[in-house]
Formats: structure tokens, sequence, C-alpha cells
């Protein structure tokens, strides 16, 4: 499987035995539209971690019509999530295939709290899940400016409702425990770039390299 994300030389760690190396998350919530791979393209450049977008990953096996692309295809087409196993799977691997990286990013993943449960029970830790908030006007503006296949009315109508009832109840889910912070996302794009940094960096998830002995 290709998988399509941002990788800023994750170099190996020195520390630790590379069987139990599983780099720390930050989870990327938002609203289609809110900016989350503007952002996470721009985090992973500074902070030298992985950007995994499950969106981006499902776009490229639609294109290549691999099994995946043609499993998941009638999902992504009208707007619907894709069934919680395969997008594990995607994130299972993607994640294992960066286990030597300092951080990651995940952008578009997870969308359901089963989903959140599946991340939780795999090796890494989520150190920060932050909550881009974009009022729905601009939403529905940016939308329609980007023009992606899936950004025609009708499906961002079921994009923005399929989020309000599955993925915000992971809100109150990561803010339960203790790692929830909301970003206006609705200001400059270098201004939310500036404040994600931060809170990315400071939660552990890629930053300064090791200073060299
Ligand atoms: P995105 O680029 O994140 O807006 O995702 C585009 C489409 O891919 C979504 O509308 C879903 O059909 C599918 N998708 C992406 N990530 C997930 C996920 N975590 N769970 C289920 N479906 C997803």
């Amino acid at each position: 499987m290709t998988l399509a994300m941002t990788v800023s030389t994750p170099e190996p760690r020195t520390s630790g035995s590379p069987e139990v190396s599983a780099p720390p998350v930050a989870v990327i919530l938002g609203p289609p539209g809110s900016g989350k791979g503007t952002q996470c393209a721009r985090l992973a450049e500074r902070l030298g971690v992985v950007h995994v977008s499950t969106g981006d990953v499902l776009r490229d096996e639609m294109r290549l019509r691999s099994r995946l692309g043609r499993r998941v295809g009638g999902y992504v087409d009208i707007g619907a999530l894709v069934p919680d196993g395969l997008v594990l799977e995607v994130v299972h691997e993607a994640l294992e295939r960066h286990q030597h990286a300092d951080g990651v990013l995940l952008d578009g993943f997870p969308r359901t709290i089963d989903q959140a449960e599946g991340l939780g029970r795999l090796r890494n830790e989520v150190r920060v899940a932050v909550a881009l908030v974009v009022p729905r006007n601009a939403l529905v503006r940016r939308l329609a400016e980007r023009g992606r296949a899936d950004d025609r009315p009708e499906v961002v109508r079921r994009r923005l409702a399929s989020y309000q009832r599955e993925t915000r109840p992971l809100l109150d889910w990561y803010a339960a425990r203790g790692v929830l912070v909301h970003v206006d996302g609705d200001r400059a794009t270098g201004e939310i770039t500036r404040v994600l940094t931060r809170l990315v960096r400071n939660a552990g998830v890629g930053g300064e390299p090791a200073p060299r002995p």
C-alpha cells in the first residue's frame, strides 16, 4: 500500500531499544475545512515529525484503484465515514512504518470513539488532542473555494453532519483524559501555526533535536 504523508527526516532514536520505540502522537481534530491538513503540513516541517492524513491515504488508494481504494471509494464519494476497522488498519500500518520518528501528527483520525479506543490500544501515546474551532459559515466558504470532489454542497452537508454526530463526542472523550486543547482556527494561517507549534512541541511531540554531546 502506498501511504501519502509528509515525512520530515525522521531519525532513529538514540535511546531505548528499537522494539519498544513508538513515537508520541498529536491528534488534530476539527470539522472539514477547519485547516487540519494545511496546519499539519506546516507543523510537520517545523517540528520534523511525520504527518499522517487518513483522507490523503484513502484518496491515494482510490486513485491507484487498489483493493483498499475500491473498498472505500463508495464511502468517501458520498462523504460517509469509512468503516472503523479499515481506517484503523491504515493508521496502525503508518505508525509501525514510522516507529522511529520523533512524533506523529494524526490528521482526520480518529473520527469516532471506536477509532479513538483502537488508537488507545496501540503503543503510541496521545500527548495532545487539538480541536480547531471554526464557525460553520467559514467552513462552508473554505470548502467551496477548495473544490475537491467531495466538497460539493450536498456532500459537504453530510460531512459536517457526520462530524457533529460522530466526531464531536471525541472532544469530551479526550477532555476526560486531560489532553484536549481548543484552538481558534478562524484567523491568519501563520498565527495558527505559531500557536500549534508551541502546543505540540510542549506536549513532547517533535521539537528541538536532542543536543549533541
Ligand atoms: P478528510 O480528507 O479527512 O476530510 O477525509 C475525506 C474522507 O475520507 C472522509 O469524508 C471519509 O469518507 C474518509 N475518511 C478519512 N478519515 C477517516 C476516518 N478516520 N474514519 C472514517 N473515514 C475517514
